[in-house]
């Protein structure tokens, strides 16, 4: 019996014993590179013995406080941390457990933003078809992922979703990269205007659409012109960086490439890279301004929000980046990776759409590049594709739009170096070359 839920209920999985860097060792003493970092969430690789020893030393002074009785140097130090790295005036910071609950914070930061403005008319949240941003049902609600909303309809708020930005699949025949995005972005400005924008409190998006589509890049221009009708129809952006923040894209942020300032910021997975179960949201100081002269109350918090273990582990992960400088490495593999991709691309016609930023990759398969048709949906492709890379000791993230689930993650843990990469595109190229009986 599986200590796990669902999933396990008709599968069996390798008992993972340890890790160290990109790799995975199981009981039966097999090795796994891990070419997503379990769920683009292990930045810093496995087994980093200072993060270790950090969180001993703090769980040895005080791992729990409870925030409306202490903060605490940690969380505080966190705060001052992130909202130094981050754009603009995002200078506040609050934490919580996972990237679902701090969807289901930006929610209630929103639609009590325009309360305490005076404006309790604007309550809805516009999502964008393609996107995940949790499973609580806030966070559900927001999302645009069928696959991940069966069944709970009559649960769900009722939010509208504005269209995707996906150029191999939407862009039109001719169309240049500009063009689509100012495309694109008419077409979000029409979704807020049909819902109209006097009861839209705040529009939420992927910088880049992870898990729900396998790494859709927006076009270029299409972010910056989202913060512009937003500015415009005076509805707040909630940036999602869950996957892409904390360094995943090359920069801290996804959203400092277009020099967007989203009124609220969420990000989680790679703030611990792991470690521990924290995330955490960044706020405009005109969201918290409104609190402040408004009613004063801050009605959010969970009983770990800001515990020091959570927040002291965060610190060591930033503190080993940093020292490391991670950042420079991202780009630099990601430029290995981006090119042994697109090399890939030439050589197998069952790949394409070869997408991604730092060391955030995505492709999907297809019959053949010139048709673009993507394979039987019976085929489960994005899976018979993880255990093709399984069996080459590789694991992959398995993506896209459902029912197609044609799309593939890549996203190493940052540290990867070049001779791991090369050993991460060989062992891929092995279960692409596969791939392409499978798709016949
Ligand atoms: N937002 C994005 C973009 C995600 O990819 C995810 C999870 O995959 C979430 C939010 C939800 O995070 P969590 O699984 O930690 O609740």
């Amino acid at each position: 019996m599986s200590a796990l839920l669902k999933q396990t209920i008709d599968k069996t999985y390798p008992v993972v014993t340890h890790g160290q860097g990109v790799y995975l060792y199981d009981s039966a003493g097999r090795q796994y590179l891990d070419g997503c970092s379990g769920a683009m969430t292990a930045n810093i690789g496995h087994g980093v013995e200072e993060v270790a020893e950090a969180m001993k030393d703090q769980a040895g002074r005080v791992a729990f406080t409870y925030r409306t009785q202490f903060t605490n140097a940690p969380a505080e130090d966190l705060a001052r941390r992130l909202t130094a790295m981050a754009p603009g005036d995002l200078d506040w910071a609050f934490f919580v457990n996972s990237g679902s609950e701090a969807s289901e914070f930006a929610i209630r930061s929103a639609v009590g933003y325009w309360r305490e403005r005076g404006v309790p008319g604007k309550f809805k949240v516009l999502g964008r078809n393609i996107s995940y941003h949790g499973m609580t049902m806030g966070a559900l609600s927001m999302s645009g992922h069928a696959a991940r909303r069966p069944d709970y309809g009559p649960l769900l708020h009722a939010f509208s979703f504005a269209p995707p930005a996906y150029a191999y699949r939407f862009a039109q025949p001719g169309e240049n990269e500009e063009d689509y995005a100012l495309r694109a972005a008419r077409a979000f400005e029409e979704a807020i205007r049909n819902e109209d924008p006097g009861t839209v409190a705040a529009v939420i998006v992927e910088p880049i659409v992870g898990a729900a589509g396998g790494v859709l890049t927006p076009p270029a221009g299409y972010l910056s012109r989202l913060r512009e009708i937003c500015d415009r129809l005076n509805v707040l952006l909630i940036i999602d960086e869950v996957i892409t923040g904390i360094g995943r894209t090359g920069d801290w942020f996804a959203s400092s490439y277009e020099n967007v300032v989203p009124d609220l910021l969420l990000m989680g997975k790679g703030l611990s890279a792991g470690y521990s179960p924290v995330a955490g949201v960044l706020l405009r100081s005109h969201i918290v301004d409104a609190l402040r002269e408004g009613s004063g109350v801050a009605p959010f918090g969970h009983t770990f929000s800001g515990n020091p273990l959570g927040a002291a582990t965060c610190l060591a992960v930033l503190d080993f980046m940093e020292r490391r400088n991670i950042l420079a490495n991202v780009r630099q593999r990601g430029e290995q990776l981006e090119e042994g991709l697109l090399s890939l691309a030439t050589r197998y016609r069952c790949m394409a759409d070869v997408r991604g930023r730092g060391l955030l990759w995505g492709f999907e398969f297809v019959m053949d590049q010139e048709s673009k048709q993507a394979p039987d949906p019976s085929l489960g492709t994005a899976n018979t594709f993880v255990q093709e890379c399984l069996a080459q000791g590789l694991i992959v993230y398995p993506a896209g739009i459902a029912p197609l689930n044609n799309a593939v993650i890549l996203s190493p843990p940052l540290v990867i170096n070049e001779e791991e990469t090369r050993v991460l595109l060989a062992k891929l190229e092995k279960a692409v070359c596969a791939m392409e009986r499978h798709v016949e």
